[in-house]
């Protein structure tokens, strides 16, 4: 273009680049990444005709309607996920229910077909695919009562003894920290024996000072992630959750 041209004479569309051809791998893929960036409500025919530089009803040749669309956006996330199978390739999976605590006597475990059916009652209307991970399950299942201590829990000292993992601060799992800190407990004693040569009971004294407002700090984390993921909005509030994981370990490898 001439330069000396007003720039505000009619551009022909012709100049534009060329927008890719729209298809329905491309539109799940720009889903995905207004899930990522912007979170599920965003996730909309328009925001993605916008997204897209098309008009929505363009997007409906491809996807019926926004409920076709997040079950394909969930298909793409799943085909993602690495199940972690135990050594002889089983997959194990959990469910986590907020019930009265007599609700476990109510299922009589040992049938596992009838164990199978009233928990997949509590599923009744999701899709089929985590649906299956509950019907199709080749082992028996295995209820368990999650049980926590009351956070920061702390007693005095007592000569000769202390304790670490579960034993000093059993929490729900829902910080998934359980057993990073019960690893982390022992690294942590064995060095307090090793700063203290001699005096046992000052290597216990000090490894509970420090372990005391350590396990504080996490059986926060976990009855605060307990009451999110069983709240409202839970899923919105889950998806921020780990989408400020990302931006805080972006940072601190821009730091490191
Ligand atoms: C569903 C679920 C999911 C979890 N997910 C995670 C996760 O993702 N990440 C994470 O970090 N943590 C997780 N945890 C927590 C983690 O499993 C525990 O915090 C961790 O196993 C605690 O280790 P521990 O050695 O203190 O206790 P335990 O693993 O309970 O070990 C104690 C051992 O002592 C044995 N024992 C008990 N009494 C006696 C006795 N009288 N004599 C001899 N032996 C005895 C028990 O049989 C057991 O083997 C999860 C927990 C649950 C329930």
């Amino acid at each position: 273009m001439n330069s000396a041209e007003p720039t505000n004479s009619p551009r022909s569309r012709r100049e534009r680049p060329a927008k890719p051809a729209l298809s329905r791998d491309g539109i799940v893929a720009a889903a995905v990444h207004v899930l990522r960036t912007e979170g599920l409500g965003k996730v909309t025919m328009r925001r993605l005709a916008h997204e897209l530089d098309t008009g929505p009803a363009s997007l409906y040749v491809y996807v019926r309607n926004t409920d076709e669309l997040h079950a394909a956006v969930l298909d793409a996330l799943l085909a993602e996920v690495d199940l972690g199978r135990e050594v002889d390739g089983r997959i194990h999976t959990y469910v986590a229910v907020r019930a009265p605590e007599e609700w476990l006597g109510t299922i009589d475990f040992s049938d596992t077909g009838a164990a199978r059916a009233a928990v997949l009652a509590l599923f009744d209307g999701w899709d089929d695919r985590p649906r299956a991970l509950i019907a199709d399950a080749t082992g028996p299942l295995v209820p368990r009562h999650i049980h926590a201590l009351p956070i920061g829990v702390e007693w005095e000292r007592v000569p000769g003894v202390t304790l670490l993992g579960d034993a000093a601060h059993l929490m729900s799992p829902f910080a998934g920290e359980g057993a990073n800190l019960a690893m982390f407990d022992g690294a942590e004693l064995a060095r307090a024996i090793v700063e203290h040569p001699g005096d046992t009971e000052a290597a216990l004294a000090s490894y509970e000072k420090e372990m005391f407002p350590r396990a504080a700090e996490t059986a926060a984390d976990s009855a605060g992630n307990l009451t999110l993921m069983f709240g409202p909005d839970a899923q919105q509030r889950l998806f921020d959750m780990f989408a400020g994981f990302d931006e805080a370990a972006t940072e601190e490898a821009a730091q490191s």
